[in-house]
């Protein structure tokens, strides 16, 4: 199994996970042809995608899906609550989340998080034995997360904000209080004290994604994850808006 983003952050999210024969597009937050020339960078045609899986109604995930499930007549996965939020009347191939399921030869094990949204869902993704954990827009570290994202081979986790550049920064003051709150985004010091928590002995590769490009600096996270993978056999990446980032492999190097 591998992975990659076409782009992560506030201004659109978008990643795939691939096994040989199985590619799965997680969200969708760029056009129909921005996410076109993405797919091109990494060697991806939009008829190989074997479905869309949404994490969620907000814009930055969700905006490109219709256009691209029904171009190239993909099926599209989401909650209940995703599927109101969005309105599933406007989809051609709908599917229902509703406990774990599979594409392929790839398991996907849907997670909920504590995120304003009507059902918001992260996942991890199973593949001949190897686990891969998808984790961005949640607010807090709770009990559940940290039970299903356990004795994973490689995660990407959201590095949203660091809190005094949010606090100091321009937005306004509601926002600052949504996203820093528990029903937000995680700040770099949340993040890096989950990757603690969530570190098994198979951890090889972690990604710091959905970082924040006013209230958030690349160098920040990257001393975050510095401070908690400093003593372990751990990669660690960062993902950008205008790139994401190129394919990862799962299994061990
Ligand atoms: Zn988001
Ligand atoms: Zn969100």
């Amino acid at each position: 199994m591998r992975f990659a983003s076409l782009g992560s952050g506030s201004k659109g999210n978008c990643s795939v996970v691939a096994s040989d024969s199985t590619s799965i597009m997680v969200d969708c937050g760029f056009s129909y042809k921005d996410v076109i020339a993405r797919l091109e960078r990494l060697d991806l045609e939009p008829d190989a995608l074997a479905a869309i899986i949404v994490t969620h109604e907000h814009s930055d995930h969700v905006s490109g899906v219709e256009a691209l499930s029904t171009r190239h007549a993909i099926p599209v996965y989401a909650s209940r609550g995703t599927w109101i939020e969005i309105d599933a009347n406007k989809y051609k191939f709908i599917n229902l989340i509703d406990g774990l399921f599979s594409i392929g030869d790839i398991s996907v094990t849907p997670i909920p998080v504590p995120h304003d949204a009507r059902e918001p869902l992260q996942f991890v993704f199973g593949c001949s034995g190897k686990r891969l954990g998808i984790l961005s827009d949640l607010g807090s570290i709770s009990a559940r997360v940290l039970k299903a994202f356990t004795e994973l081979d490689a995660v990407s986790v959201e590095f949203n904000h660091d809190i005094s550049l949010l606090q100091r920064g321009p937005y306004p003051s509601y926002l600052k209080t949504r996203i820093s709150g528990d029903f937000g985004h995680l700040n770099n010091d949340q993040a890096a004290k989950l990757i603690e928590l969530i570190a098994s002995d198979r951890l090889h590769t972690v990604v710091a994604c959905h970082i924040s490009e006013t209230n958030n600096d690349v160098a920040l996270v990257n001393s975050a994850l510095e401070s908690v993978l400093k003593n372990r056999e751990i990669e660690y990446r960062v993902a950008s808006q205008s790139d994401g980032f190129n394919w990862i492999s799962v299994e061990r190097r």
